[in-house]
């Protein structure tokens, strides 16, 4: 891109300073020589919709990539037609070293979140007994999982990240239902990570280019730059749009008239993905719209992660159950 060129670019977002950093943050760390060959990952998202916008205005010679897990919405293959069109790329799709339903035969089904998969998947690597005993004692028993009972005791204290009580009675509940298949994060691994690490190994790509956003929360809020690794090892990730707000988004989507997946406009989702991932908050939904819209995925998901859902829906049923228990005693109590 030439200065002019830039500059122009520049003076078109002036008026947002989020947005001006960000691009000219992009353009340092894009045309920077030593950023030789940029891969940048595309979801079919909303936010890697503007990943696209930006990435083709300054280095129009990255490669896109797109990784199938095999539990995509149509729609989003749809979307990536749309860009390779409007922005004159191509997207190479690229299948997945484990798609999910092998994934999680090889390495357990998500449930609820990421972190409490990988706890649970540890004890259950030890075959622990779900007892509800002090922390020593257990430690004793099963002395390879400290970090894991220290989470299954609420070691960290009242309402750690690393606790189980961040999950309200969900001790309780699995004291009561221990889990009877596979847990484990490992899908995501599988599926996403290890496929991602290898293609870019492939491409010898040396800067990654992805479009995660600080106030997204998850594990990207445990993240504090958008630029993180080196050029010469090959684990340089830049996250263009790292510090944007929501409102910032949505001003950036107005200014450059960027158009979304059906998935949003059409379907009414407020996320894409892998379709029902049992990780996401809203998979009931998510899955009610694939019933509607896409069933041949639909199917899919009920059938690959059964186990997982029948566990998640058995949880929050006992948890409502004891909260208005809770709830009952208390109305007694000052009652009485
Ligand atoms: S998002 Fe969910 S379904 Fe997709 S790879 Fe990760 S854990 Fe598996």
């Amino acid at each position: 891109m030439t200065e002019q060129e830039q500059f122009a670019l520049l003076e078109s977002v002036s008026e947002n300073t989020t947005i001006f950093d960000a691009y000219e943050k992009a353009f340092a760390v894009l045309e920077d020589d030593r950023a030789r060959t940029v891969c940048a990952s595309v979801s079919g998202g909303a936010d890697s919709d503007l990943i696209v916008d930006m990435v083709t205005k300054i280095r129009p010679d990255a490669k896109f990539v797109w990784f199938n897990t095999s539990m995509e919405y149509e729609a989003t293959e749809r979307h990536l037609g749309y860009l390779e069109n409007r922005y004159g790329i191509k997207i190479e799709r690229v299948r997945a070293n484990y798609p999910v339903p092998l994934a999680v035969k090889k390495f357990g089904y998500p449930f609820l979140a990421k972190m409490v998969s990988e706890y649970i998947s540890r004890l259950q690597r030890h075959n622990f007994d779900w007892s509800d005993r002090p922390y020593e004692e257990l430690l004793t028993d099963f002395p390879n999982c400290k970090s894991s009972l220290k989470w299954w005791c609420n070691e960290k204290g009242e309402n750690s990240r690393f606790g189980i009580d961040r999950w309200k009675y969900l001790k309780e509940f699995m004291i009561e239902n221990p889990p009877t298949f596979p847990i484990s994060a490992g899908c995501c691994k599988g599926a996403k990570k290890d496929t991602a690490h290898d293609f870019q190994k492939s491409q010898k790509a040396n800067l990654i280019v992805t479009g995660e956003r600080k106030s997204e929360g998850g594990a990207r809020a445990g993240t504090s730059s958008c630029f993180t690794g080196a050029y010469d090892n090959g684990s340089a990730v830049f996250r263009p749009i790292f510090w944007l707000k929501d409102s910032d988004k949505e001003e950036y989507e107005r200014i450059f008239d960027i158009r979304h997946s059906e998935c949003y406009w059409g379907y009414g989702l407020r996320r894409t993905g892998c379709v029902g991932c049992p990780f996401g908050r809203n998979w009931e939904h998510e899955i009610e719209v694939a019933k509607q819209y896409e069933p041949r995925l639909y199917r899919a998901c009920t059938s690959v992660f059964a186990p997982s859902y029948e566990y998640t829906r058995a949880y929050w049923k006992f948890r409502k159950h004891k909260e208005a228990e809770a709830k009952g005693y208390e109305q007694l109590s000052l009652f009485d």
